[in-house]
């Protein structure tokens, strides 16, 4: 293991009707809120009237930012700033999935920085203080309500870009599985395909030592299958949504991954494909994380074998190393294909014609991958793999 400090500061509040908990912590902040929400899924569930009944009851001064994109974006940020320093707000309460969340989170150090929030993302500055930041998930994918990372994506260079900041952690996260069961069947495919990336990633390191902590990824891994099979045909299941939701907070709030880093080659790999085609985040990983296992399966086998062996039940007897993790590969693309993941780039009509560009995009700040470590020419020949 790597030597480690470990650090979250998010409460964490879930369970069924826990949005009435916002009453009880919007008043530690201040009464001037922030409410942003994406493209009117929270107004045609209901959870819209349920968050504002809750805000008037503590007398709050609501000033509101609807129409988060999926893969957020910078104007929108921007527009997030502004509002926050000309309505003195106190504190952000972003209400959605991923992409709202990790637009809060931009708005929130954005708010507090004399320059452009951009120079975060590009590593030119580094935050140095936030306005707090409450949540409300609405969505089992990406770890965002008990993280300090956030993605967000410059539409004018047609760049998408993840960054951390130690003040990008949410101050509490709510978190009601009965707000996830109007989740459409395809988004709930992408969120159980994420979660299962981040566990992935943190399970390909070179960290050594690490048992407990592999134990914790292959319960997870499995348990995130089982669930989620049954899920994808029963999607207002509260046990499978309650189950598929603490899964994905598990995935990716440090719990799982103290004293080693993971690999994230694939999810930067992907936000370049994002970045040209705004494609959803889960149908680009399922896509292409099975091609940078094919890819790396040398560099590693024994870390495959275990991987096929205690997550996929492949019977290792009589053969390499290489051979039962090239079975585990397979067995990962059946499940995600059986539940209806995309498995080629094809599936989103995207061809070989902007490899070069989404390749530049990967290798941003150098080579990358804490596995293997790759190139340009590494990138390329995964895009190659996923056509
Ligand atoms: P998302 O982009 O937040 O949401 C996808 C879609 O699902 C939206 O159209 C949204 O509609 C809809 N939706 C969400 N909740 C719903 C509900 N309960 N009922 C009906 N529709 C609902 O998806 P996400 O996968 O959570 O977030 C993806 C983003 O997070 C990507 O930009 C990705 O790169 C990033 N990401 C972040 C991290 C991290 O650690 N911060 C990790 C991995 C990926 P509305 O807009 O109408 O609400
Ligand atoms: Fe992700």
């Amino acid at each position: 293991m790597r030597n480690f400090q470990f650090y979250n500061p998010t409460k964490l509040i879930f369970g069924k009707g826990t949005v009435e908990a916002l009453s009880s912590e919007v008043p530690k902040y201040g009464k001037n809120v922030l409410l942003l929400y994406g493209g009117g899924s929270i107004k045609r569930n209901g959870l819209y009237d349920k968050v504002i009944s809750q805000l008037q009851t503590i007398g709050a001064n609501v000033t509101e930012l609807a129409g988060v994109e999926p893969n957020p974006r910078l104007s929108t940020v921007h527009k997030g700033v502004d509002l926050c320093r000309s309505n003195g707000i106190e504190l952000i309460i972003a209400v959605g999935g991923g992409s709202v969340l990790d637009c809060g989170k931009a708005i929130a150090v954005g708010a507090k920085y004399e320059g452009d929030m951009w120079d975060f993302v590009e590593r030119k500055a580094a935050p140095q203080d936030a306005l707090p930041l409450g949540t409300v998930l609405t969505m089992a994918a990406t770890g965002s309500e008990m993280n300090s990372n956030s993605v967000i994506t410059n539409e004018t260079t047609m760049e998408k870009i993840g960054w951390s900041s130690p003040y990008a952690y949410p101050a509490f996260s709510i978190l009601d599985p009965e707000m996830t069961f109007s989740l459409p069947r395809d988004q709930t495919v992408y969120g159980v395909v994420d979660m299962m990336v981040h566990v992935l990633e943190h399970y390909f390191h070179t960290d050594g030592n690490t048992p407990v902590q592999d134990g914790f990824c292959e319960a997870l891994l499995r348990t995130m299958m089982d669930a989620g099979s049954k899920l994808v045909n029963d999607l207002e299941n509260y046990e499978l949504r309650e189950t598929i939701l603490y899964c994905g907070t598990m995935a990716l709030n440090g719990m799982v991954s103290m004293g080693f880093a993971g690999d994230w080659a694939t999810h930067n790999i992907e936000h370049a494909v994002s970045a040209v085609y705004d494609i959803p985040h889960g149908g680009g990983l399922a896509i292409l994380f099975p091609q940078w296992m094919k890819y790396n399966l040398d560099a590693g086998p024994e870390r495959f074998r275990q991987l096929a062996v205690n997550v996929f039940g492949v019977d290792h007897s009589g053969k390499t190393d290489r051979e039962a993790g090239l079975e585990g590969i397979e067995a990962l693309s059946r499940f995600w294909n059986s539940i209806g993941a995309p498995a080629r780039l094809a599936d989103y009509e995207i061809d070989g014609s902007h490899i070069g560009a989404m390749a530049d995009k990967a290798v941003r700040f150098g080579s990358f991958g804490n596995f293997r470590k790759l190139q340009r020419e590494d990138v390329v020949e995964i895009y190659k793999l996923a056509l």
